[in-house]
């Protein structure tokens, strides 16, 4: 029931007739991790080493861009400068060890109970994430262990970041799916547009200060408001995909 209103809008406006779920896609930072305090910090403290003025609110919605976009944006719109792809990954690099200055992040709680809810009910769980931070991909096995696919998207992947829908596209391709097979589960604005944009139901949750307008607004499916209510709800939700079947 808790999905009813939800899946049918979604099926109205994909033109798809069902939802046949054998895929999660599932974002890392904000999902999996409770790491954008530490990732926004990072990036103000890098912007202000460069004298580009900046807030940390605003990087929460830059959330899934690749780190050379957000650099070269940033740098035009701070200080009016066109940079390289290589002199932005350079910094990018600066950014990455500032962010590890910053201490271990927490696994997000929850996330843990939402693989777990997934793999019992045979739902294939599919890593896709716009970073290419080392210290937290190299995590993932011992913090979920078994718990995620061999096959995952991540910025080494794929030319375009999110709101491309190139990372999901490809998350669904290594599914070997269909759009309506996959359901997206992100936290930021533009990781949403992009599961929308793949034609994916998109699961919006908010586990940081932007709201829950923001993310419907982006595209999402259905909101909610912490990861916990997810898992609780995931159950239920995942009965209403299979009642689109019957
Ligand atoms: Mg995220």
């Amino acid at each position: 029931m808790i999905g009813n209103t939800a899946i049918a809008n979604y099926l109205k406006f994909s033109g798809h007739k069902n939802i046949d779920l054998k895929a999660a896609l599932i974002d890392c930072d904000g999902i999996l991790y409770d790491s954008m305090k530490n990732h926004t910090r990072a990036w103000v403290k890098l912007m202000k080493k460069n004298g580009i003025k900046c807030t940390r609110d605003e990087f929460y919605l830059y959330e899934g861009m690749t780190g050379a976009a957000i650099i070269k944006h940033m740098f035009k719109k701070g200080a009016g400068k066109n940079i390289t792809d290589d002199e932005a990954w350079e910094l990018y690099k600066v950014k990455g060890r500032y962010f590890k200055e910053l201490g271990d992040i927490p696994v997000m709680p929850g996330a843990l109970a939402m693989l777990q809810t997934l793999q019992q009910n045979g739902i294939e769980r599919i890593l896709v994430t716009g970073s290419r931070e080392p210290s937290v991909l190299e995590r993932i096995d011992n913090d979920f262990p078994g718990l995620f696919a061999e096959e995952r998207v991540t910025a080494h992947d794929t030319r375009h970041g999110k709101p491309n829908p190139e990372p999901y596209l490809k998350g669904i391709a290594k599914a070997q799916a269909k759009p309506n097979q996959c359901i997206v589960i992100e936290n930021a604005p533009l990781g949403v547009q992009a599961g929308h944009t793949a034609g994916c139901f998109t699961v919006g949750i908010t586990t940081g200060p932007i709201n829950e307008k923001e993310l419907l607004k982006a595209g999402a499916d259905i909101v909610f408001p912490s990861m916990e209510a997810f898992v609780t709800a995931l159950p239920e939700l995942i009965s209403d995909f299979k009642n689109t079947l019957t």
